[in-house]
C-alpha cells in the first residue's frame, strides 16, 4: 500500500501517521520526490482501515500495490535508486564498468589485471574467490586467500572490489569487500538472501537465476530489502533457452522492463550471457545503448590459461578498445 501525502502536509501530522503505522507493525518507507511525497507501507496491510488513513488531512490518496514485491517496486519509490559502492555510484545516470577475471588466481594475475582495467576506465574490480562450479573436480577458487589477494589489488589501484558470497558462514570474511555478489545459482537461496539483508548494508549484486522470471528476480531482491538492506542491484547474466550456439541467451529487454517495474540499478553481464569473448563487445554496446546502469565484464591477462571462464574472457587490449566505444556511446544511451 502507498500513502500519497498532500504537498503542504504538516510534518507533525506526518510524524503521527508514521507512528500510527509502526504501532500496527507496518514499516513505513518515506520517499520524498520532486513531484510528491509517498509513504510505502510494508507489512500486513490487509487488515488496515484504508478509509481511516484516507480521511486524514495530510493524505492525498491511498493506493494498493498489486505486485508481490513492495520495496523493490517503482510505485513505491518513483525515483531511480543510487547504490553507493564505497564512493563509486551506480544508478540514476551514474554508469560504471566492473571488470576483472572470473577467478582470483594469484597476486600477480590480480594486480596486473586490476591495473590494466583501471587504465582502460573500469571503476570497480571483480574476481571470484569462492566459485560455484558445475563440476566438483573443477577449480573451486582460492577461498579466503582469494579475498586477501583482491584486497591487495584494491590497495594497489583503489578500485572497490566485487566478489561472490556462496555460503552464510563466509560472511565474516567479506568485511572489507565493497560489493557482495549473489550468483545466479543462489538467486533463490532464501537463507543467504535474508542473511545479506539483515547482517550487512553493503551493496548486493544480485544475479538473475538461469531460468528465473523477472518477478522471481524482484522477489529475491525483496527478500534482501525486506530484511533491512536497500542496496540491491539487479544483474542480467543470460538465461537458459533452447539455443545452444551461445552459452546463454542475453535478455536485454530486461533493462527497460526492470526500470519500469523497479527503481533498482540494472547491471548487465555480457560475459556469462554469451560465453564467447568475441560476443562481449557487441552485447556490452547493446546493453549500454539500452540504458544499463553498469556492465560487469570478465577480463584475463592470459585467457587461454585461465582457471575458469577463459573462453569468454576479454584480454586487457580487447577491454580497452571496447571501453572507448562504450564511452563514445554513453551520451546516446536510452533513458527512462
Ligand atoms: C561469475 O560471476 O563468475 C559467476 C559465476 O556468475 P553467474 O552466477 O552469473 O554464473
Ligand atoms: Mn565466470
Amino acid at each position: 500500500m502507498i500513502i500519497i501525502l498532500k504537498k503542504d502536509a504538516d510534518p507533525k501530522q506526518v510524524e503521527s501517521l508514521v507512528k500510527w503505522l509502526k504501532d500496527r507493525h507496518i514499516t513505513p518507507n518515506i520517499s520524498t520526490g520532486e513531484r510528491e511525497t509517498l509513504i510505502g507501507c510494508i507489512g500486513d496491510v490487509a487488515k488496515m482501515d484504508i478509509g481511516l488513513v484516507q480521511a486524514l488531512s495530510v493524505v492525498e490518496r491511498v493506493q494498493r500495490i498489486q505486485e508481490p514485491y513492495k520495496a523493490a517496486n517503482r510505485k513505491f519509490h518513483p525515483e531511480d535508486s543510487v547504490v553507493d559502492c564505497s564512493g563509486v555510484k551506480i544508478g540514476a545516470g551514474n554508469f560504471q564498468v566492473i571488470a576483472g577475471p572470473c577467478s582470483v588466481e594469484s597476486v600477480e594475475q590480480m594486480v596486473g589485471i586490476a591495473k590494466s582495467v583501471k587504465a582502460a576506465g573500469a571503476t570497480l574490480l571483480r574476481g571470484g574467490a569462492f566459485k560455484p562450479r558445475t563440476s566438483p573436480y573443477a577449480f573451486q577458487g582460492l577461498g579466503q586467500r582469494g579475498i586477501e589477494i583482491l584486497l591487495e589489488a584494491k590497495k594497489e589501484t583503489g578500485l572497490p572490489i566485487v566478489t561472490e558470497l556462496m555460503s552464510i558462514e563466509h560472511l565474516p570474511l567479506f568485511n572489507d569487500v565493497d560489493v557482495i555478489q549473489i550468483g545466479a545459482r543462489n538467486m533463490q537461496n532464501f537463507d543467504l538472501l535474508k542473511e545479506v539483508g539483515s547482517m550487512t548494508k553493503k551493496p548486493i549484486l544480485l544475479k538473475r537465476g538461469m531460468s528465473a522470471t523477472l518477478q522471481e528476480l524482484l522477489m529475491s531482491a525483496e527478500y534482501i530489502m525486506a530484511s533491512g538492506n536497500p542496496n540491491v542491484m539487479l544483474c542480467e547474466r543470460g538465461i537458459r533457452t533452447f539455443e545452444t550456439a551461445m552459452r546463454n541467451t542475453i535478455d536485454l529487454t530486461v533493462i527497460p522492463m526492470l526500470k519500469r517495474l523497479s527503481h533498482l540499478p540494472v547491471v548487465i553481464d555480457p560475459s556469462h550471457a554469451t560465453g564467447y569473448s568475441y560476443l562481449v563487445e557487441p552485447c556490452a554496446m547493446g546493453a549500454t545503448a539500452m540504458g544499463a546502469d553498469a556492465l560487469i565484464i570478465e577480463v584475463h591477462n592470459d585467457p587461454a590459461h585461465a582457471l575458469c571462464d577463459g573462453v569468454q574472457s576479454q584480454t586487457p587490449e580487447m577491454f580497452a578498445e571496447m571501453m572507448q566505444k562504450i564511452n563514445a556511446l554513453r551520451p546516446y544511451a536510452w533513458k527512462r
